[in-house]
């Protein structure tokens, strides 16, 4: 990819006034650079232009990018896994991951839970929500969230900061703002009852502005800082 730190800058400043512009917190709100577009060297650059909080969505990129980052310069970077995890690749961020994003299922959370006591680690994670219901795409649906949801808070090693969600690609504005205000609803409906959850991850290049209007606390954009 050819990577134009100007424009990435500009992009992502770009960004930056839309969340003051359409966020009810805009202190709240992170941008989450989605680096799985770039290979190590190119990574390096971005993170030589200032940035440093980054999402990957393949364990095995992912352990394998990181294995190139171990030199101190690079200890502040702050690393989040946003895609699909399978129980076997849980080893593979476990030790380094920041936020896992995409917990979209119990079983999936028991075994973080499990493979976090191993390694003696606390993980902070997001329960990915499959708000739409649509049969391609992972998550828990928000109804059988409600049914049983003190036990995904019982984790010993896994503390559950918040909830994630993806739009479907092919919705209208409308629709899109209809999925994420119900999104918006339960972090405010559980927000109450546990003090530690304190964020909603969504939004992409194409929808950040309506997961801004409903209280995105993490915009995950990838595409459009390269445009
Ligand atoms: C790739 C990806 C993004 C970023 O998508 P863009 O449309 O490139 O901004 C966000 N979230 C997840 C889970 C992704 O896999």
């Amino acid at each position: 990819m050819e990577l134009n730190s100007v424009k990435i800058h500009q992009n992502y400043e770009k960004i930056l006034e839309n969340v003051k512009k359409y966020s009810p917190y805009p202190e709240k709100v992170k941008i989450l650079f989605v680096s799985k577009y770039l290979n190590v060297e190119e990574h390096k650059a971005v993170i030589d232009m200032g940035y440093d909080y980054f999402g990957e969505n393949r364990a095995q990129l992912y352990r394998d990018k990181l294995n190139e980052f171990s030199d101190e310069k690079y200890k502040n970077i702050k690393w989040d896994f946003i895609g699909r995890l399978q129980k076997n690749k849980i080893k593979y961020i476990i030790n380094s991951v920041n936020l896992v994003h995409s917990i979209d299922s119990y079983q999936l959370l028991e075994e973080i839970n499990k493979k976090a006591i191993e390694n003696n680690k606390t993980i902070s994670g997001l329960i990915q929500i499959n708000v739409s219901r649509e049969e391609s795409k992972t998550g828990v649906y928000i109804e059988d969230f409600k049914k049983d949801s003190e036990k995904y808070f019982s984790m010993s090693n896994v503390k559950i900061a918040g909830f994630m969600t993806m739009a479907p690609f092919d919705a209208s504005e409308y629709e899109i703002d209809n999925y994420f205000s119900k999104m918006r609803e339960l972090k405010e409906e559980y927000e109450k009852k546990y003090d530690y959850i304190t964020e909603l991850s969504m939004g992409m290049s194409n929808d950040y502005i309506e997961a801004l209007k409903n209280g995105a606390t993490i915009i995950r954009i990838g595409s459009k800082l390269f445009e």
